[in-house]
């Protein structure tokens, strides 16, 4: 099972990964995008990699 991270040095906290699985990704008060889980059964880690305008998510 794949492991996301998020660079939080690049995170423009656009939410576009939390709309995209809300299970692993919840953007906080800090305008930044934490991961709630390693990883979830409803998204393709490929999608939201790429769907990140910033390019901060990838996964291990
Ligand atoms: S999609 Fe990328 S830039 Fe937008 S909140 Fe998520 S990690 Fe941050």
């Amino acid at each position: 099972m794949p492991k996301f991270i998020v660079d939080e040095n690049l995170c423009s906290g656009c939410g576009t990964c939390e709309a995209m699985c809300p299970q692993c990704f919840k953007v906080e008060d800090d305008f930044k995008s934490h991961v709630l889980k390693d990883s979830c059964d409803e998204c393709d880690p490929d999608e939201v990699v790429a769907d990140c305008p910033m390019g901060a998510i990838s996964y291990e």
